[in-house]
């Protein structure tokens, strides 16, 4: 049987090692535009590459994907993160769990986890076709003609598509696969950048370039959360990132943020407190800094920068004695610590930046990757309507997806 794997990243690296490794007739072709494999897996986590989760309860991990967590069901319990971290382990990539639950390679290199698969295909009689790119798949009864831009067609019996998603364009996922998968009876859902940072239209936010909070609660007056967003956020010389930013991001990643229909972001920079206790606290600073600026007494709660610009926007001069501030002026700095409003007009890249939408997941079976539309082609990766958080999720989805798509096949 002849199988073609078009996308050389992390789904389409392991369907092929999983073909490989379980089914000694098959004739692989692995097919890929970039002159490399795993470009993506190279560039993931800072060139660290967050390869999986710590997470064990499954119940959980599924809370980690706001697009696909039903569809992903059965690829997750077949290779579940504690799996991928001993598939790894065994084809000699030592692990290591970080405090915040992140799995890297031990060595901190993410192409020791490409070689891990280098290393299974040059064992194999695969053929790994690089700078190939694919640009038209046919139909020819029971089996796919697969055309290149170049090189000459090839006609397989089945095919797995792993063109990725359409984010870091530079890094071969262009979005081609939409396309080969529309040609071939399937429908693209909306798509959208998700685990984004955000661009910023007050100069104040620019100005706070720099600074941090490690506990912060977003929310927006577009609609409520499905789940609430708390964790550290950073201010950029453009707006605002960080990992509770690009959660934000996600959930919300359909959502407008334009010029002209900003998204305003609410930050609560005291989320564990309720507002009465925290008007309280801030009462009870008052009185203990009573000759001190309001200012520098904010600043005894939140960074001297920022302590200047909440006094800015409350319309409070920063210089007045923390006794002369009234109830009003102080409850209205309590509402800009628990609601301080960012006005974004556009996304950013994050750290970890994916497309949420793609492949209608109705149209494909859950259990096998396979499609109900086109008998013999399966789907892995980013290009499926699937996507996470950031903490290697999204890797982890698409080793799952890819290592299913291999086994059913
Ligand atoms: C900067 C960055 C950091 C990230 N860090 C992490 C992380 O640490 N942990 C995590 O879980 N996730 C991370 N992600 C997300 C994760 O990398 C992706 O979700 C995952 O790699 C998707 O894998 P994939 O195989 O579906 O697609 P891709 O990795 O995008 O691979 C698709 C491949 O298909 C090839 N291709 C496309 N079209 C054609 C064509 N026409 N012909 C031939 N080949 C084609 C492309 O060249 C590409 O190599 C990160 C993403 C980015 C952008």
């Amino acid at each position: 049987m002849k199988i073609a794997i078009i996308g050389g990243g992390a789904a389409g690296l392991m369907a092929a090692a999983t073909i490989l490794e379980e089914n000694a007739d098959a004739e692989v072709f692995l097919i890929e535009q970039n002159t490399g494999l795993g470009k993506k897996v190279l560039i993931s986590g800072g060139g660290r590459c967050n390869v999986t989760t710590g997470i064990r309860n499954m119940k959980f991990l599924f809370t980690r994907y706001p697009r696909g967590a039903k569809f992903l069901s059965s690829a997750l319990y077949n290779f579940p993160p504690e799996a991928v971290y001993e598939w790894f382990e065994s084809h000699g990539v030592p692990l290591k769990i970080e405090e915040d639950l992140r799995v890297f390679p031990i060595s901190n290199d993410g192409h020791d986890v490409v070689r891990a698969f280098e290393k299974i295909f040059t064992k194999s009689r695969a053929h790994i076709l690089l700078s190939h790119a694919a640009n038209k798949i046919e139909r020819a009864d029971e089996q796919f003609v697969i055309h290149f831009k170049i090189d000459p067609a090839i006609t397989v019996d089945k095919i797995i598509l792993t063109t990725g998603g359409q984010a870091y364009r530079h890094t071969g996922s262009t979005g081609d696969g939409y396309a080969f998968a529309e040609s071939l009876g399937h429908t693209i859902t909306p798509l959208a950048a998700s685990l984004s940072s955000f661009i910023a239209r007050d100069a104040w936010v620019k100005s706070l370039a720099g600074v941090s909070f490690e506990y912060v609660g977003l929310h927006t007056d577009r609609g409520p959360l499905p789940t609430p967003i708390e964790g550290p956020i950073l201010f950029t010389h453009h707006g605002i990132t960080g990992p509770a930013v690009f959660a934000f991001s996600a959930l919300k990643a359909f959502e407008l943020a334009t010029p002209k229909q900003p998204l305003t972001i609410f930050l609560n920079l005291f989320p564990d407190k309720s507002p009465e206790a925290f008007f309280t606290q801030l009462q009870v600073a008052c009185q203990c800094n009573a000759k001190r600026s309001i200012e520098n007494t904010i600043a005894t709660l939140v960074p001297k920068s920022v302590a200047k610009i909440l006094c800015t926007l409350a319309a409070i001069e920063s210089e007045r004695h923390a006794a002369e501030i009234s109830k009003k002026e102080l409850e209205g700095l309590r509402s800009l610590m628990q609601n301080l409003p960012v006005h974004t007009i556009g996304r950013g890249a994050g750290d970890e930046f994916v497309t949420a939408g793609g492949i209608t997941l109705s149209e494909v079976n859950p259990s096998t990757m396979e499609s109900k539309i086109t008998p013999g082609l399966f789907f892995a990766g980013e290009i499926l309507d699937i996507d996470g958080f950031t903490g290697g999720f999204n890797l982890q989805a698409s080793w799952a997806t890819g290592r299913l798509a291999g086994k059913s096949i």
